[in-house]
């Protein structure tokens, strides 16, 4: 740097003096503007710092007058320096004045001033506040006068975010960085927890920002590079196997970008001005986020997001440290956070300690939430840039029923949550005490509670909700959550832990329910325009029978001298039926003849779950051992309203005349033809939708498990009769003329039924 006193390298190691100096807050600050304002031979540096109300507050300046520190409020876009804090980007300018952003504030003194350099203070993407220098002459700041201040700026932005600031604060004006803050995300599983923060992927805590020896650092850096780079490379090779659930696709992009030579040379030049190999993947890595943070385009999005990850892999490989917290680290109420996670990641946790999730990415659909929710663990996910604004042991609430998350809470709030915890905890224990109650109706309708499971984690709600089987054992989950194919043996491992489990009570196991949303990341997928109405479930099952025939077996022979219940996802024609139940019994003849135990008893049933079965009942009836309805995927065929869309999910009601008079079908066909009828979608798991299933018929439902005590508390209460009186007439009506949910709501309310 031309005209410095000593050049970027010497400010660094005078500001390592600085900071572990024993002084006040203000009198380092203010020592930090003198050193920055002598060595870049500037006549102006000031500190603004963001505060909790969105204004940039002067800290501290060298030049300006004294007395406008901590008197300067500018609001988060005014003048150039609300610009470089709202677009997180240097700005440059020989002319100050001459930019259209341009504004003063007479008490500063700064009109004097023409040429001005600002740069804004990050961490992990995020604005801390914006350090300036200025000059009366029109000079134009060099790049590496620019590269000079960013890295500064760093140890500011360590300051910032260590606390250190917030003595200087007035109450409500605190610096945005460690202060209370509260998001809404989306709701993945349900409950409330209280804890401290734990970062799913700590970030490299670089205690050396200011390198001895640069050439050193360069060289560190190369070896980094090149270890990254053969790592990634052994990943994508390796076929069956995939890192911590990553899809191999992802991986690509990860291989590609680090061949990227403008992210390289970014970060050689910061190492350039002096700074350490971790410091300067720390700096670029802070720059992508913030530039991600702002980028609307979803695809330019994407790729800072790789970048993003492949920043943290090579800051890993140059600490040399593991990416997973290790378990003694663990806090007794770890809240997890995460930019996304796999489902086998998830459950590394030590449970004991695990309260909660928060995600930066995921929807309900997503894997890691399907654990989640079978852990019990709340959890919330789209809350953008969590992992860059939490710092590890920060308290936190996560409130996976609402999808709120709070960081950092104020006194209030954490009480008001402790309280919601305890009256939870009250209704749970009053669930708990009707376990051991026959579910009947007040009038006398016995209604078959099971519970919804998928992994041996989910076996142990069985005793606890006293649920009377598995309604639906989704088989897919294993193999979602697994980081390769499951073998058979693995297969029937579990197949034969859930039997022993349930010991005499049912378990219907499902044939493997994959494609749709439901993606296994070490297949290759097949592209396709319309995932849910593809290849999926029993299509893919009969078109390609190994991976079903080999799960077929694995069943068959895990229920040897037992009852086993099978039942087939996504049946559309009674055609597909027969030749999935054929497969069955040609896996049957096959074990006897090679002198297996066979199960002493095989029922053969089916989802009802895409509308064109509707229009076969009676011929599918015939057929059947048993139907479960899967309202879930039912009401997505119905009203060509995708599942996992927002934008479309809240249009259409599970509880209206069309969806109630569909179901209610079902379930007359199977008295007429003597056939069980059941639901296992979330409908039933809805205390109103129970409600509405009660009085439609039906005589069993499967739940996820936190939903059987709601769900029994209300059909205690229920009279069925009295429901069917008053509902079913409406069902006979013009559709439009009156809201069942309402009705349902208002016949609740009366009977004193808690929905
Ligand atoms: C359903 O579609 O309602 C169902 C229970 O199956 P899944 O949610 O697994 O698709
Ligand atoms: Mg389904």
């Amino acid at each position: 740097m031309r005209g410095a006193l000593g050049g970027p390298r010497v400010l660094l190691r005078r500001l390592r003096e600085v900071m572990a100096e024993p002084v006040s807050a203000q009198d380092r600050l203010d020592k930090i503007v003198v050193l920055i304002a002598a060595n870049m031979v500037a006549e102006v540096c000031s500190v603004y710092v963001l505060r909790v109300d969105g204004t940039l507050e002067l800290y501290a300046t060298e030049g300006l007058n004294r007395e406008a520190v901590h008197q300067t409020v500018l609001k988060s876009h005014e003048g150039l320096v609300g610009l470089v804090a709202s677009e997180a980007n240097p700005i440059n300018l020989s002319e100050a004045q001459a930019h259209p952003a341009f504004s003063y504030r007479p008490e500063t003194g700064e009109e004097i001033y023409h040429s001005f350099l600002g740069v804004p203070i990050l961490r992990a993407g995020t604005t801390l506040g914006v350090l300036v220098v200025q000059n009366r002459a029109r000079r134009t700041y060099t790049e590496e006068e620019e590269e000079a201040l960013l890295t500064t700026s760093m140890v500011l932005a360590e300051m910032i975010a260590s606390g250190e600031l917030s003595a200087l604060a007035r109450p409500g004006a605190e610096p945005v960085a460690r202060h209370a803050v509260h998001f809404s995300g989306t709701s993945l599983s349900d409950g409330i927890a209280l804890g401290h923060v734990v970062l799913h992927e700590p970030r490299v805590v670089i205690t050396n920002v200011i390198a001895d020896d640069v050439p050193r650092e360069l060289k560190r850096l190369e070896a980094a590079v090149a270890t990254l780079r053969a790592d990634l490379d052994r990943l994508v090779e390796h076929r069956d196997v995939v890192e911590g659930g990553e899809h191999r696709d992802v991986l690509e992009a990860y291989r590609m970008f680090s061949y990227d030579q403008g992210w390289l040379r970014k970060i050689r030049e910061a190492v350039s001005t002096g700074i350490t190999a971790e410091a300067a993947v720390e700096r670029v890595q802070s720059d992508t986020r913030a530039r991600m943070l702002r980028a609307s385009d979803p695809y330019l999005r994407d790729r800072l997001h790789d970048l993003d990850d492949l920043a943290n892999r090579l800051m890993r490989v140059l600490s040399g440290k593991d990416h997973a917290p290790s378990k003694e680290q663990l806090p007794d109420n770890a809240i997890v956070v995460a930019r996304s996670m796999g489902p086998a990641a998830l459950l590394d946790y030590d449970r004991k300690k695990l309260r909660g999730l928060i995600l930066e990415e995921g929807g309900p659909t997503s894997h890691v939430s399907i654990v989640a929710r079978a852990l019990g663990i709340p959890a919330v996910g789209e809350i953008e840039n969590a992992t860059g604004l939490v710092e590890v042991g920060d308290a936190i609430i996560v409130d996976g029923t609402t999808g709120q998350v709070h960081m950092r809470p104020s006194s209030d709030v954490e009480a008001a949550y402790a309280e919601r915890v305890r009256l939870r905890a009250r209704r749970q224990a009053q669930y708990s005490a009707l376990r051991d109650r026959p579910c009947r109706t007040k009038d006398g309708c016995d209604i078959t509670l099971m519970i919804n499971a998928g992994l041996a984690i989910d076996l142990p709600h069985i005793e606890e909700t006293g649920a009377a089987g598995v309604g639906l054992f989704r088989t897919e989950l294993q193999f979602l959550v697994a980081n390769a194919l499951p073998r058979t043996g693995e297969q029937l491992s579990l197949y034969r832990t859930v039997l022993d489990a349930a010991g005499r009570l049912p378990v219907i196991f499902r044939t493997l329910d994959i494609g749709g949303d439901k993606v296994l990341p070490y297949l290759r997928n097949i592209e396709e325009e319309n995932r849910a109405l593809g290849w999926r479930a029993i299509r893919l099952g009969l078109d390609r029978p190994g991976l079903l025939r080999s799960q077929v077996r694995a069943l068959l022979r895990a229920a040897g001298g037992r009852h086993l219940r099978v039942m087939f996802p996504m049946i559309a024609t009674v055609e597909e039926f027969d030749q999935a139940k054929s497969l069955v019994e040609i896996e049957l003849t096959h074990l006897r003849r090679h002198g297996h135990t066979l199960p002493e008893r095989v029922e053969i049933g089916t989802m009802v779950e895409v509308p064109s079965l509707l229009f076969q009942l009676d011929e599918l009836l015939d057929r059947v051992d048993f139907l479960s309805v899967g309202s879930n995927d039912l009401m997505q065929f119905l009203y060509a309203a995708d599942r996992g869309n927002t934008r479309v999910a809240g249009r259409f009601d599970p509880l209206s005349t069309p969806v109630l008079r569909a179901l209610k079908e079902i379930a007359d066909k199977g008295k007429v033809h003597g056939k069980p009828v059941s639901l296992c979608g979330e409908l039933a798991s809805q205390p109103i939708g129970a409600l509405a299933l009660a009085i439609l018929g039906y005589r069993s439902m499967s739940l996820s498990p936190s939903a059987v005590g709601p769900v029994k508390a209300l059909l205690l209460d229920l009279d069925c009769g009295k429901g069917e009186k008053e509902i079913l007439p409406l069902l006979e009506r013009p559709v439009g003329s009156v809201s069942v949910r309402e009705k349902l709501e208002s016949f609740a309310a009366a009977e004193g039924l808690q929905l």
